[in-house]
C-alpha cells in the first residue's frame, strides 16, 4: 500500500475525541477535510498506556515524563506508544498526524516547566523512528 492510500493515524482529540488531560479536545477541522478522502485510525497513546482522563498534565524531563503531581508516568507514556507502534504496523500506516505540543504527540515542541520548547513526544518520535512519516497539527 502507498504512503497516498493507506490509511493514517491521527491523535484522537484532532478528531474532537474529549481525551486530553484536562477531559476537552482540540477538534481542527482543517485536518478533517484535509483528509477526507483517506481512513483515518485515532489513537491516544497516553489512553491506550493505560493513564485515565481526565490526568494531570505531564512534562518530559530528560528521558522521563513526570506528571504535575510529581508522579514518573514514564511507563504508561512508553506503553501507549508501543501500542500506536503496533497498531501502525498491524494497519501497514505510513504516516501520522498527531497533535502538537503534546509530551507523548508533540512533533516540533513541547512543554518544559510550563514553557514551549523544541521537541518530540515519545511517541511521536518513536513512530518516526520506524519510518513513518509526522505531520504535526494543532
Ligand atoms: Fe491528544 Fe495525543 Fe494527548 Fe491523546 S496523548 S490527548 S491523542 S495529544
Amino acid at each position: 500500500m502507498s504512503l497516498k492510500n493507506s490509511p493514517i493515524l491521527i491523535s484522537a482529540c484532532l478528531l474532537g475525541i474529549n481525551s486530553r488531560y484536562n477531559g476537552t479536545n482540540a477538534l481542527n477541522r482543517d485536518i478533517i477535510k484535509q483528509y477526507s478522502n483517506r481512513c483515518l485510525i485515532p489513537v491516544c497513546p497516553e489512553q491506550l498506556g493505560g493513564l485515565p482522563t481526565p490526568r494531570p498534565r505531564a512534562e518530559i524531563h530528560m528521558e522521563q515524563v513526570i506528571d504535575a503531581n510529581g508522579r514518573d508516568v514514564t511507563g504508561e507514556f512508553k506503553k501507549g506508544a508501543d501500542v500506536v507502534l503496533k497498531i501502525a504496523r498491524l494497519l501497514n500506516v505510513k504516516k501520522a498526524v498527531l497533535k502538537e505540543k503534546s509530551p507523548s504527540c508533540g512533533v516540533r515542541l513541547i512543554y518544559n516547566n510550563r514553557r514551549l520548547v523544541g521537541g518530540m513526544g515519545i511517541t511521536a518520535r518513536l513512530l518516526e523512528e520506524h519510518g513513518v512519516v509526522i505531520e504535526g497539527a494543532d
